[in-house]
């Protein structure tokens, strides 16, 4: 899925819309006139999946019709997970094909989809399409792969540093195995005996659960101790109480970028297992005792996305309004009012719903069903109100924005 622009997107979508294609005039309005015009919903949904839609990769009942009710009446909707690993287009043709409902890659958001934008970059990060990018996280060469799918052009990852140089984390090496059906040689640095020395590395993009926590935790450390980013170095400015931060991340070292934050996630064994979140805590624990912490004014400097996150609902909002200006035109009679978060989990989907502040003035609704974590009681989040599964959620919805479905 390439990202674009919003605006760029919709002046795309004004020339190749299939709903406009009427040519202007008189004739147009005596078509109109004679054919029953779309009705156009001022509202959406929007799906988390596990627990919501699947459990344990199956289909939780309601969920198929939720979603053929939704397309037959023409009303927009987005999956909106913290999950990945995979790219968009594979992941959509699984939902699909579990649910027997045949949905287009621009449904889903995993929670490192907004990591596309930063291709040609954003408010905040310069473009990444050239500049180096270190891809943690995920099955073998997946996540590289999904990132060169999103435009990254210079992808590497832990393993290609450790196969480079594997004293790098001599601990890794009975995984050797496992790097070699991946690693690529790194790009020339000019030192043929180690070439990751003085690797540049310009933002650390963890999109995905790490395998190999330890080595993917200590090549992040070293790339934040650095100077510049480049690997084997370490900054000057690294504890100098002069400079904020402690000079810790001071020197040009790459910023780092978290997909998801959840702590824990539900997985075949009996208890919940930790999540990208329990990567991190671990990291930034290890970074405390680095570097002084807390207690000596040192914390990690980082970006957190995936839900709850107002960035995540943000871009998820700009992908229901690209939606809908694909299907309805670019000049749609009714904006988004409302979009209906359906969600299992209070501290992501609720929690997110609840605090999200639309730059388009929609108002975003939770829905709290009770097809997965939650299991009853007062939820930590309040949504706005408790559906047994997805399809009562749905009519809680449609009635909410007074639809009758045909
Ligand atoms: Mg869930």
């Amino acid at each position: 899925m390439r990202p674009q622009g919003l605006w760029r997107f919709l002046g795309l979508n004004k020339r190749s819309s299939t709903r406009c294609f009427l040519p202007a005039g008189p004739g147009r309005q005596s078509i109109r006139n004679l054919t029953s015009a779309p009705r156009v919903p001022d509202f959406a949904f929007a799906f988390d999946i596990d627990g919501v839609l699947l459990r344990s990769s199956k289909p939780i009942p309601g969920a198929a019709e939720s979603l053929a009710l939704l397309k037959r009446e023409g009303i927009p909707f987005i999956l909106l997970t913290n999950g990945g690993g995979k790219h968009e287009t594979e992941r959509v043709a699984e939902i699909s094909e579990k649910l027997q409902v045949p949905l287009d890659a621009d449904v889903i958001i995993q929670s490192h989809s907004p990591f596309a934008e930063m291709v040609q970059g954003t408010e905040t990060q310069s473009a990444l399409e050239n500049k180096r990018v270190l891809v943690v996280g995920g099955d073998g060469n997946r996540c590289r792969e999904v990132a060169e799918r999103y435009g990254f052009q210079n992808v590497v990852t832990p393993g290609d540093i450790f196969m480079a140089n594997s004293s790098i984390w001599p601990f890794s090496k009975p995984f050797s195995d496992y790097y070699k059906t991946f690693a690529r040689p790194l790009s020339h640095t000019g030192d043929a005996t180690d070439p990751t020395k003085g690797l540049k590395v310009d933002a650390v993009l963890v999109f995905n659960d790490p395998r190999d926590w330890a080595l993917d935790a200590h090549i992040i450390v070293d790339l934040l101790l650095s100077s510049q980013g480049a690997l084997g170095t370490l900054s000057e400015k690294n504890g100098r109480t002069d400079l904020p931060n402690r000079g810790y991340q001071q020197d040009g070292q790459p910023p780092i970028y978290f997909s998801n934050p959840d702590l824990w996630w539900a997985a075949a064994y009996s208890l919940p297992r930790l999540g990208q979140g329990g990567f991190r805590e671990a990291l930034e624990g290890t970074w405390s005792a680095i570097t002084g912490g807390p207690s000596k004014g040192v914390e990690l400097q980082k970006t957190v996305i995936g839900k709850p996150s107002q960035g995540t609902y943000e871009y998820a909002e700009n992908q229901l309004l690209r939606n809908r200006a694909r299907a309805f035109g670019f000049n749609s009679p009714n904006p988004l009012r409302n979009v209906y978060m359906v969600g299992d989990n209070p501290e992501s989907d609720i929690r997110g719903a609840n605090s999200y502040r639309s730059a388009h003035d929609s108002q975003w609704h939770s829905i709290l069903v009770r097809t997965g974590v939650y299991l009853g009681g007062e939820p930590a989040w309040t949504p706005k109100t408790i559906a047994n599964d997805v399809l009562k959620a749905v009519e809680w919805g449609l009635q909410h924005s007074k639809w009758q479905p045909r």
